[in-house]
C-alpha cells in the first residue's frame, strides 16, 4: 500500500476541507443547539460530488476510489459528525447496498437521485429486539398475492424522519434453522408507501443535527420486485453494507481526533498559566502527543480497509479493527480535547463539548466496540462468539 496520497486525493482533500470550513463548521454549533437537520447543506455537497463519492459516475456518482472517500468523509467529520452520519448512511449504507445488491433497474431508478441529493435514504436493520442481535429480526415480510406484505418497528434509524426511501431488513422466512437464514433487504419508497410511518427520537446526547427516527410498519403493502437482493439473502445485504457503513464511520472518527487535536493545538499556545503557555506543560504535551499518536494509527488502518476494498476483496476484519480503533481513539481524543481548555471547554464556546457528545455515539452504532473485538476474533480464531 503506497502511503503517499496522490495529487488528485490530495486535491479532493483540500476541496473538502474548504467546502467543510466554509460551509460546515460556521453553522454546527447553531444546528446542534437547534437540533435541526441541515437540508441545505447536504444539497451544497452535490456539485462537488461528495454525496456520490466511490458510486460510478454512470450512475451519477464521482466514481472515487475508497481512500478519496475516506478523505472526504474525514474533513467532514472533522467539521460536524451530524453531517458526517448523514452522509455516510446515504453514500455508504444506502448507496453502496444498492449499488452492490441492486438490479440493473434499481440502480437507474435510484442512484443517480441519491447522488444528486434529490432524495434521502435510510437503513433500517435495528429493531426493539434486535441491535447487537441483528439477526434476531422480527419484523416480517409476507408475500401476498402480487404483493409483500410488511408488519414491525424498526429502531434508531439514522436519517428516517427525513428520509425518501429505505434499505429495510424483514423475516421473509420463519422456518428456518438459523437466526440469520430467511431474511430479506427491501427497497421502501417511504414517503409513497401507505402504512409506513416514522417518529422521531429527540433529546440525543449528541448527533443533535443529524435526524434519527423509530420506523412503524402496519400492513405496509409493497410491489414483488420491492426486494434488494435475492429473497432470503437479507443478512449478507446488511452485514456487506455494515462494512462500507463502519469504514465510513472509522473515517469520520478519525476526522473528530484531527478537530480535537486542531482544537488543542491552538488553545495549549494561546492560553497563559504560571507565565507560560499550558502547551509547555509536559502533562498537556502527554495529552497532544497521545492525541497524534492515535490519530494517526487510526488514519493508516483506514486506509488499509480503503485499499482492500480498492483491491475488491472483503474488507469485513479490517473495516472492523479500524472502526474500532478509530471510534474509542476519538473518544479519548475528545475526552481530552475537553480537558485541555479546563472549564472553557465545558460550554459550547468552544466546539470540543460538541466532539465528546458527537464522538460518544460512534462506539456504540454500526455495532458496538464489544461486538466489534467479537468480529475480530472470529475472523482470526475462526471460532464464532455469536451466531
Ligand atoms: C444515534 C444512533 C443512530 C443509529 N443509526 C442506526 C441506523 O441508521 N440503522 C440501524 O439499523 N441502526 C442504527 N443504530 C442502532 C445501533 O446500531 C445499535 O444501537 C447498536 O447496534 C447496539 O444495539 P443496541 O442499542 O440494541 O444495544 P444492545 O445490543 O442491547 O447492547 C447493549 C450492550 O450489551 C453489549 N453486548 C451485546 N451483545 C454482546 C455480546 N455478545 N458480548 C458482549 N457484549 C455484548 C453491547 O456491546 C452493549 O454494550 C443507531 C443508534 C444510535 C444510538
Amino acid at each position: 500500500m503506497d502511503l503517499e496520497l496522490t495529487p488528485e486525493q490530495k486535491a479532493i482533500k483540500e476541496m473538502a476541507r474548504r467546502f467543510a470550513e466554509e460551509e460546515i463548521v460556521p453553522v454546527a454549533r447553531d444546528n446542534d443547539r437547534n437540533c435541526r437537520f441541515p437540508h441545505e447543506i447536504i444539497k451544497k455537497m452535490v456539485p462537488m460530488g461528495l454525496v456520490g463519492g466511490p458510486v460510478p459516475e454512470k450512475y451519477g456518482g464521482a466514481g472515487l476510489d475508497f481512500i478519496s472517500h475516506a478523505i472526504i468523509t474525514e474533513e467532514i467529520g472533522r467539521a460536524c459528525s451530524s453531517v458526517r452520519t448523514t452522509l455516510s448512511v446515504q453514500v455508504s449504507l444506502v448507496e453502496l447496498c444498492i449499488l452492490n445488491w441492486g438490479t440493473e433497474e434499481q440502480k437507474q431508478k435510484y442512484l443517480p437521485a441519491l447522488c444528486r441529493g434529490e432524495i434521502i435514504g435510510c437503513f433500517a436493520l435495528t429493531e426493539p429486539g434486535a441491535g447487537s442481535d441483528a439477526a434476531n429480526q422480527s419484523t416480517r415480510a409476507v408475500p401476498t398475492g402480487d404483493k409483500w406484505v410488511l408488519n414491525g418497528t424498526k429502531t434508531w434509524i439514522s436519517n428516517a424522519g427525513v428520509a425518501d426511501i429505505a434499505v429495510l431488513i424483514a423475516r421473509t422466512n420463519t422456518d428456518t434453522k438459523e437466526k440469520h437464514e430467511g431474511l430479506t433487504a427491501f427497497i421502501i419508497e417511504c414517503k409513497k408507501t401507505k402504512g409506513y410511518s416514522t417518529r422521531d427520537i429527540e433529546n440525543k446526547l449528541g448527533l443533535r443535527s443529524s435526524n434519527t427516527a423509530e420506523v412503524f410498519l402496519e400492513d405496509c403493502e409493497l410491489p414483488k420486485d420491492a426486494e434488494l437482493g435475492a429473497v432470503g439473502q437479507g443478512f449478507k445485504v446488511a452485514m456487506t453494507g455494515l462494512d462500507n457503513g463502519r469504514f465510513s464511520v472509522a473515517a469520520g472518527c478519525v476526522g473528530i481526533s484531527q478537530a480535537c487535536i486542531d482544537a488543542s493545538v491552538k488553545y495549549a499556545k494561546q492560553r497563559v498559566q504560571f507565565d507560560r503557555p499550558i502547551g509547555s506543560f509536559q502533562l498537556i504535551q502527554d495529552m497532544i502527543a497521545r492525541m497524534v499518536t492515535d490519530t494517526e494509527a487510526a488514519r493508516l488502518l483506514v486506509y488499509k480497509a480503503a485499499d482492500v476494498k480498492n483491491k475488491g476483496r472483503r474488507s469485513t476484519q479490517e473495516t472492523s479493527i479500524a472502526k474500532f480503533f478509530a471510534s474509542e481513539a476519538a473518544l479519548r481524543a475528545a475526552n481530552m480535547a475537553v480537558q485541555i481548555p479546563g472549564g472553557y471547554g465545558y460550554s459550547d464556546e468552544f466546539p470540543v463539548e460538541r466532539y465528546l457528545r458527537d464522538a460518544r455515539v460512534a462506539t456504540i452504532y454500526e455495532g458496538t466496540s464489544e461486538i466489534q473485538k467479537l468480529i475480530i476474533g472470529r475472523e482470526v480464531l475462526g471460532l464464532r462468539a455469536f451466531a
